[in-house]
């Protein structure tokens, strides 16, 4: 396995062809907007070689009979579903952001699945060539970028519909060694701190989109693939390099990523046209996906409640009863969503491919959660942090000498607390809530994984409302 500082520099020696605010950039890594992120991925190498951690972080692999980093296993027991979440929370904790590595390992697990089913039925090869994909990512200890979501143009259209063919990632052109693609995959995470990039289809796809139903793996800084990397509120923040930006040293990443007639070898194609299995691959990786919510979410969560916490110190009010019960009923809401992680590990089933699968009704409950309460306990946050969160002047003008030592003594809340101190915790506060943060804490929870219609679906399909109806029956005695 890879050392954190190993992962930084194998990121820093690829060539990506990377735009950032503009302007072209040969060396994204070490940019300051970027940095942060690179850290949060960095982390999950440095608690895979933390004896205290390794545990959870890491695993023996069912391929190798190697110790892997969980982040590149599939799962083999309900167990590794349950340590995959408990791992997530612990990373949240650690980062209080997105540590991006999440959608590689969901799509490794989904097309593990897949890739096998459509063998069995067809006599296709894919699962072996996957699994000697896997088996380089695992040796190499790689970070995937899992890349499902494309543009979609207009969403009353079918994608062999669209005008503008590019909007969803489709094939172009068969070679005898392999095969050319184009089109784009839009909010990526983590894309520009991967070494590989894993596409799936989007959606469910029909006979007149087979052109679309491709899944394949190629080096994220293959020829044609261009990155912009997206925006977030405050981020150039992270230029000043001062504490207003809120979480220092970590933050998430999204970027367009752009495939302009990519070649892809043969052995790296998982699927080729086979549109019956593209709403079930979809349908693996969401699942896997919004498990997932239910242990990142809450890790930073728990860093949330501990800054409202500080803060309501720091403000001098931590002993009134109705911020006991706002703490609490943080507290409250993350559990819920962390509880639901949980459950829909352990009640996981193993697949005829041998992975392990969540439970999806309890997978989508989860996600439904995660689409709602960090909105609440955010709303707590700025409840108990006071107006001072969006009001308070720059770090720089507390450098000041003029203004600074004034503000320094006006900025003071109780004793034994520097003005520093309560302002670090107001920043992180704001970060997460409405800055550069919340991208991944709150509007990620909304959408990433799909937004709450998606589980709404996916709940209304397997509630089994019928047998729920002839339950009351019985007990009303209707017959
Ligand atoms: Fe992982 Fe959560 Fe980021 Fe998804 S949102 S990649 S699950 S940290
Ligand atoms: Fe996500």
């Amino acid at each position: 396995m890879k050392t954190a500082q190993e992962y930084i520099e194998s990121i820093r020696k690829m060539k990506f062809n990377a735009y950032i605010l503009g302007k072209k950039e040969d060396n994204p890594a070490d940019h300051p907007m970027v940095k942060p992120s690179l850290n949060a991925v960095a982390m999950t190498y440095e608690l895979a070689g933390d004896p205290q951690y390794q545990e959870l972080t890491t695993v023996v692999s069912n391929i190798t009979g190697k110790r892997v980093n969980r982040f590149t296993h599939t799962h083999q027991s309900t167990q590794d579903l349950v340590s995959k979440v408990k791992m997530q929370r612990l990373l949240g904790q650690k980062t209080a952001t997105c540590f991006q590595r999440c959608v590689g390992m969901d799509a490794i697990n989904a097309l593990s699945i897949t890739t096998y089913e459509m063998d069995q039925d067809l006599g296709t090869e894919y699962n072996k060539r996957f699994n000697e994909f896997l088996t380089y990512v695992q040796e190499n200890d790689l970070v995937c970028d899992g890349a499902m979501t494309d543009p979609k143009g207009d969403r009353g259209k079918r994608p062999h519909q669209q005008a503008e063919k590019d909007v969803f990632v489709h094939i172009v052109e068969e070679k005898a060694d392999g095969i050319i693609v184009r089109g784009a995959k839009c909010h990526q995470t983590g894309a520009l701190n991967s070494h590989e990039i894993i596409v799936m289809p989007t959606m469910s796809m029909k006979k007149e989109d087979g052109d679309f139903a491709v899944s394949f793996a190629v080096p994220s800084d293959t020829e044609g693939i261009t990155y912009v990397f997206g925006r977030q509120p405050s981020d150039t923040r992270k230029l000043e390099g001062t504490f207003d930006v809120g979480n220092m040293n970590y933050g998430g990443q999204e970027c367009l990523v752009i495939f302009d007639n990519v070649f892809v070898p043969w052995d790296r194609v998982f699927m080729y046209k086979e549109y019956q299995y593209s709403g079930q691959l979809v349908e693996r990786f969401a699942s896997y996906h919004r498990q997932s919510y239910g242990g990142c979410k809450c890790g930073v969560t728990d860093v949330l409640i501990g800054a409202a916490g500080n803060l309501a110190e720091y403000h001098g009010v931590e002993n009134a009863s109705h911020i006991k019960d706002k703490l609490v009923e943080m507290v409250h809401l993350n559990e819920t969503m962390h509880a639901c992680g949980l459950a829909c590990s352990t009640e996981g089933k193993a697949t005829p491919s041998g992975t392990y699968f969540v439970d999806s009704l309890l997978a989508n409950v989860c996600k439904l959660n995660v689409t709602r309460h960090p909105y609440e306990i955010a709303r707590i946050a700025e409840d108990i942090a006071g107006g001072l969160l969006v009001t308070m002047p720059s770090a720089l003008d507390f450098e000041n000498p003029e203004i600074g030592p004034i503000m320094e003594r006006l900025y003071g809340g109780i004793e034994g607390i520097s003005t520093q101190c309560r302002m670090r915790m107001l920043r992180l506060v704001e970060n997460l809530t409405i800055g550069a943060g919340a991208v991944a804490y709150r509007t990620e929870s909304m959408h990433g994984a799909g937004p709450p219609q998606a589980m709404r679906i996916m709940i209304a399909r397997q509630a089994d409302f019928e047998k729920k109806k002839e339950l009351a029956k019985k007990i009303a005695g209707v017959e």
